[in-house]
């Protein structure tokens, strides 16, 4: 399949931070989905939180689920767009390889414990990971992944997070964020595969959890088009022995129809300022957007989940648990450095003697990013001898 001008092409990438040779088989961006695949990150999102928690139920969305959701849209519009499917598989696969256990609920409250030390952001330990924290070649530590692999990985970051990267780095990642570029077309698309993807299986897994009703839903206008449609063409799907066909069909008609938009609306946008490379495309506003009416119609399915869902009473009764455990992890461990794995007890100590307090700090929000729900729950209950979430 032929790229786009405006595509990444694998042989003109920036290449990695540690020159290595060309695998005789691969791309350079198959070479990055793979080496994301193999990665420990990766295996460990099975068992983190989406939005409910792991052992609520067995067929809620899971971070490993959702991110294959969010690469099978993406390749499916990158196929469409000539984009660089490989390029999008492997941002969207470890897009969320620096998530906390608990969902947004443990990122919030590690990001307040490290408010004195610098703060956590995920999209940075995202990177982080593939960076630094993943230890498996023998020649460096992270994946050594390609530019426009971990350009799409840093989906936000704040200025001083940028300028430290900058500073790092000069020229590299954090660059966009200081001059107000955009990345990449494949990695814009795969922000807004991964928000069409959580919105259609938060949909999903709310009807499943009981939390919401499909006649709630009916208030959603994005929803309620496709219900009404599929309702029209099969009555039979309201007898309750149809199961949740309804449903199913709904969300599979809109998720169509949000990939069209975007498809439609993205052509039209490279129609309108035709840029003749990725690094054009850098310097324009984004590009891969969907179409006004879609847009706010995907918004307000948003913030329907937002206040229905997410804000549900018995979500942020186990939301106050999460953050509790993680507060409580991470209290334990600036204080008992030793009870840390013993990898991160001398990269702690490292830590403190070259950074102080903020240097160790840094060292156990690592160590706690990295750990599943159910691990974080146990070395919960080790350390406190309290029973949450575990
Ligand atoms: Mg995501």
């Amino acid at each position: 399949m032929t790229l786009a001008v405006f595509a990444c092409h694998p042989d003109q990438s920036r290449g990695r931070r540690f020159a290595q040779v060309p695998a005789p088989t691969r791309t350079e961006f198959q070479r990055d989905r793979d080496r994301i695949v193999h990665c420990t990150a990766f295996r460990r999102l099975v068992y983190k939180t989406q939005v409910f928690l792991n052992h609520e139920g067995d067929l809620f969305r899971t971070r490993l689920t959702h991110s294959l959701e969010v690469a099978q849209l993406g390749r499916s519009m990158a196929r469409s767009l000539a984009l660089n499917e490989d390029l999008v598989e492997a941002i969207a696969l470890a897009h969320d390889l620096g998530h906390t256990p608990f969902g947004h609920a443990g990122q919030d409250a590690l990001n307040a414990c490290m408010q004195p030390f610098g703060g956590f952001e995920h999209n940075l330990q995202s990177l982080r990971v593939v960076d630094h924290l993943e230890a498996r070649y023998p020649e460096f530590d992270g994946l050594n992944l390609c530019f426009e692999t971990r350009e799409g990985i840093l989906k936000h970051c704040s200025r001083a997070n940028a300028a430290l990267l900058e500073q790092a780095e000069p020229g590299g990642v954090g660059q966009r964020f200081l001059a107000r570029t955009q990345p990449s077309l494949e990695a814009q698309l795969c922000n807004l595969a991964d928000e069409i993807a959580y919105n259609a299986h938060d949909v999903d897994d709310g009807v499943r959890s009981g939390l919401i009703t499909l006649e709630q839903l009916r208030e959603v206008a994005l929803f309620e088009e496709f219900r009404q449609q599929t309702q029209d063409e099969f009555p039979h799907l309201l007898d309750p022995a149809q199961g949740r066909r309804l449903l199913y069909e709904t969300i599979r008609r809109m998720l169509s129809a949000q990939v069209y938009d975007v498809i439609a609306a993205t052509r039209l946008a490279l129609k309108q300022s035709a840029p003749a490379s990725v690094d054009a495309v850098r310097l324009l506003p984004p590009l891969v957007c969907f179409g006004e009416e879609m847009r706010a119609k995907s918004q307000a399915l948003k913030s329907f989940l937002l206040s229905q869902l997410y804000r549900h009473p018995q979500v942020m009764l186990t939301t106050g648990q999460a953050q509790q455990v993680v507060r409580d992890l991470f209290h334990a461990y600036q204080t008992q450095p030793q009870e840390l794995a013993p990898g991160f007890q001398t990269r702690a100590a490292l830590g403190a003697a070259s950074e102080g307090a903020a240097g160790q700090a840094r060292v156990v929000a690592d160590y706690i990013a990295g750990m599943t729900d159910r691990f974080a729950g146990r070395e919960h209950e080790r350390l406190t001898g309290q029973r949450l979430l575990a």
